[in-house]
């Protein structure tokens, strides 16, 4: 079985940590735009950015439920890189 990965593109750092829980990534549902927050240990996130268990956004009337990618991981792709 070939699980499908949906890329996402815009998620960034969370600014703080969420009690109880460690946030990890910040990303922006491509079906409906509503803010998902992705946390440990309900979620990891590998070294390639896949986000395991799946998921599933939480805005009422979005069907959005995919195994997703955050492309760049671990570096955002809307940071600017400080050329050394
Ligand atoms: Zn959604």
């Amino acid at each position: 079985m070939t699980g499908e990965l949906f890329v996402i593109e815009d998620w960034w750092y969370p600014e703080q940590q969420t009690p109880g829980s460690t946030s990890l990534a910040r990303y922006r549902c491509p079906a409906c735009g509503y803010e998902r927050l992705i946390c440990s240990p309900t979620h990891r996130i590998d070294k390639g950015g896949t986000v395991t268990p799946s998921a599933v956004c939480a805005f009422p009337g979005c069907t959005f439920h995919k195994y997703i990618v955050l492309k760049g991981w671990p570096t955002p792709p809307m940071v600017d890189e400080d050329g050394s």
